[in-house]
């Protein structure tokens, strides 16, 4: 809150803009968007919601405005060179508004940006189990879960808590072992009342092939994103170099190029390791992109641990702004 504030009263005074000015080592601000649209009507995982369309659009036309926009192919150019402000535009996961919205934004703008996408929901589209959590919650008639042994409490999911219970729901999951990831989600199911997710109803909420090949045709950059999107850390080696290779192998043979860089599910610090590391360096790709917030200097960075800052719908046009050019004191 303070630091929204603060990134109000830096911009409509024009400190923003004089900071920009002043000259500085090379820096990569990279920004991470999943969906562009309005949620209101949504059952799905609120927060996944970046951005509407007209919020994206001046995002787009400032990055433009004040840095070169770059794409995952450039960073060993950005890294040679000393000076220069960079950004850029990524997209994870490979929803359908990401062709829908995102890309005639970004094409009019003529702006590159870069999606990841996991393959397994491009090949069969099913709901993922971030969005079927929270549309399991929003059916729900019930006051309270009951979800021993996963959690210890009844977890209480009356309308004024339902954010914060989604929220719970979500980080369980992101903390269990990959195999007791499916009990989880049927125990869910069951306490919640609400069944499973029916598979009808999937199938416009990814991008398709050709959509994709249409994008990377236009001068985008398709990344991977692994199979099912599970959080690798949580995974044996073989596990995640079938989860890695696959994924790279299939959006080459789609997309007809090299695949370079990846983006990790779920993004933060612990969920990745060296075996995800050593298996993305065996399937040639260069550069892996986190999601836990910050930005980069180019010299002497980390290919596998490039930072990126979440975009929410909470954070309005100062707030951008500051995260772009200041983002030592906001990314
Ligand atoms: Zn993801």
């Amino acid at each position: 809150m303070k630091k929204r504030l603060l990134a109000g009263v830096l911009d409509r005074s024009g400190l923003l803009r004089a900071v920009e000015a002043l000259p500085g080592r090379a820096r990569l601000v990279a920004f991470n968007y999943h969906r562009i649209g309005d949620d209101r009507d949504s059952p799905y995982d609120p927060g996944l919601w970046s951005a509407d369309a007209e919020s994206f659009a001046a995002q787009v036309r400032f990055l433009k405005q004040h840095f070169d926009v770059v794409l995952p192919e450039q960073l060993d150019d950005v890294a040679a060179r000393g000076r220069g402000r960079f950004a850029m535009i990524t997209f994870d996961d490979g929803y359908r508004d990401n062709h829908d919205v995102a890309f005639p934004i970004l094409r009019a703008e003529n702006v590159p940006a870069t999606f990841f996408v996991a393959t397994g929901y491009i090949d069969a589209p099913r709901v993922p189990w971030w969005d079927e959590i929270a549309w399991m919650l929003h059916r729900s008639r019930k006051s309270s879960l009951e979800l021993k042994p996963f959690l210890p409490e009844p977890l209480d999911i009356g309308a004024p808590n339902r954010g914060r219970a989604l929220t719970t729901l979500l980080r369980t999951y992101k903390s269990l072992a990959q195999e007791r990831t499916d009990e989880y989600v049927a125990a869910i199911a069951h306490a919640s009342g609400s069944g499973r997710h029916p598979a009808a109803g999937a199938e416009t909420f990814w991008m398709n092939w050709d959509m994709l090949r249409a994008m990377s045709c236009a001068g985008m950059t398709i990344g991977g994103h692994t199979v099912n999107h599970p959080v690798l850390s949580q995974m044996d080696k073989i596990s995640q170099q079938r989860e890695i290779t696959l994924c790279v192998d299939r959006l080459k043979s789609e997309l007809g190029r090299p695949v370079r860089s990846f983006s990790y599910p779920v993004g933060a610090r612990t969920c990745f390791n060296q075996d995800t590391r050593d298996c993305l360096r065996d399937a040639g790709v260069d550069f892996a992109f986190t999601y836990y917030g910050g930005y980069s200097r180019p010299a002497g960075w980390d290919p596998y641990d490039i930072p990126r800052i979440a975009i929410e719908p909470y954070v309005d046009t100062h707030w951008f702004r500051a995260m772009a050019q200041l983002p030592e004191v906001f990314a």
